[in-house]
């Protein structure tokens, strides 16, 4: 019986490792620089922990949660996001004693919605959580540190989107306006957005249907009504990623599809990725640290879809400084040639240089072409006549020149070649 790959879900294949690498180790590197530490968190945890941070009624909750109980007790599920395990970690730890308040991570996430172009079932994201403070200069901190990352990835065609969706209580004043609004359109609205208009009115500013937008258009807007308080916040960031020559628009219909956002909601897209086009989305949590059990205080973060990142470089031709190391074969022809072949492969291992060995027992010249194929610098062939004379045939597969070198002397000589 043949078994595939479940739907929705991708295997990432060795050749594609190196970009995949890429981009996990430039953002190590950025977000290293602003402070952060990284963090593992499960992949499972309580179902609890997402429906009471997430939201009921958001899509995540009711919708593309993957649970499970486990051995008849508690609810598990596949973690679809991770900020909640972040703060969940950070209270159960008290890392807010340790100071180790700025956070990242990067893993699978699992959500089951319908599979398309750059939606999966199980994707990577990579994202950060800055714990601890309400303080707004810290959003513009978090969204230049997002751009410096796609910068540095060198991509160039996106767009900042930012809002404020207000506090709670501006959230939830909105939405009775919102309610008010569209009191006498409901009929009209799509089949999400007329139960979304009694469980999280919010949510319909964000339909993509043409209908709903065009009956949208008319909708009071959440900046115009918000407390003074977060309209000084959200002043008080645009000014600041200003400062930093950060280029954003306001878009007055954005909210995020999670119900812990409060204030600053943002997302970058990009011009080359048709649907899907979000390719990192955040923004500040203030309720969730005291939702979780700990002490009111704010926090704010975002995330970036792996996949997505890698669908927007190729989009832009973005070639990846990716380095490959050398690498040698070693060919031994004949038994005895074979045996003192495999230890020198093991020598040349252990110096750091990267070795084949062949143990399909194939013709010296299907050897050649595997080393073709695997791209090595140099091909070693030791023969009968090489092993009685302590040396080695060294092919260079650049220029095609060979050259008889004494076994004592070709780990000093592959290193310097190498390393060069
Ligand atoms: P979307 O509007 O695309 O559904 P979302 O609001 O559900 O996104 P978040 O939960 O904020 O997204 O996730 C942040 C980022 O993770 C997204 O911008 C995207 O790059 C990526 N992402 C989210 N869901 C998926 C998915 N199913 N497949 C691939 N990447 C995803
Ligand atoms: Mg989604």
């Amino acid at each position: 019986m043949k078994i595939s790959c479940l739907k929705g879900v991708q295997d990432i294949l060795p050749d594609q490792i190196p970009q995949w690498n890429y981009l996990h180790t430039l953002a190590h590197e950025i977000f290293s620089c602003y402070g952060y530490k990284q963090i593992i968190i499960p992949i499972i945890e309580e179902s609890a922990l997402f429906t009471r941070s997430i939201g009921q009624q958001t899509d995540i909750v009711e919708k593309e949660m993957y649970t499970f109980v486990d051995r008849g007790m508690r609810k598990i599920a596949l973690r679809p996001e991770a900020t909640a395990s972040v703060v969940r970690a950070y209270l159960e730890h008290g890392l807010d004693k340790t100071n180790d308040s700025k956070l990242f991570y990067s893993g699978a996430m699992f959500r089951g919605e319908k599979p398309q172009a750059g939606r999966n079932r199980q994707f990577y994201q990579i994202g950060i959580e800055a714990l601890g403070t309400y303080n707004p200069f810290l959003d513009a901190e978090v969204i230049k540190l997002a751009v410096d990352y796609l910068k540095a990835i060198g991509l160039k065609d996106f767009k900042l989107l930012i809002n404020s969706v207000g506090n709670t209580k501006d959230k939830h004043d909105f939405g009775d306006s919102l309610k008010d609004f569209l009191k006498d359109k409901q009929a009209d609205l799509c089949d999400s957005c007329k139960s979304r208009y009694e469980r999280n009115v919010l949510r319909i500013l964000d339909c993509k249907s043409r209908n709903c937008k065009k009956i949208l258009e008319q909708a009071p807007i959440i900046i115009d009504n918000l407390s003074e308080e977060s309209t000084e916040h959200f002043a008080i960031l645009k000014n600041a990623l200003e400062g930093l020559n950060v280029k954003y628009q306001v878009i007055p219909h954005l909210v995020r599809g999670l119900d812990y956002y409060t204030n600053t909601v943002f997302e970058i897209t990009h011009d080359k990725l048709g649907a899907q086009n979000t390719i990192l989305a955040g923004g500040r949590y203030n309720n969730l640290i005291a939702d979780l059990g700990g002490q009111p205080s704010g926090a704010v973060g975002f995330a970036c879809g792996v996949e997505r990142l890698l669908l927007a470089a190729q989009a832009e031709a973005i070639e990846f400084p990716i380095q490959e190391k050398p690498a040698v074969f070693v060919i031994g022809l004949g038994d005895e040639a074979y045996i003192k072949g495999f230890k020198i492969a093991d020598q040349l291992r252990q110096q750091q240089i990267i070795t084949h060995f062949d143990f399909q027992k194939r013709s010296l010249k299907a050897q050649m072409r595997q080393a073709n194929k695997l791209n090595c610098a140099y091909v070693l062939i030791l023969g009968d006549d090489e092993l009685a004379n302590n040396n080695i045939q060294l092919k260079n597969m650049d220029d095609g020149t060979q050259q008889l070198i004494s076994l004592d002397d070709l780990v000093n000589y592959l290193n310097k070649e190498i390393i060069k």
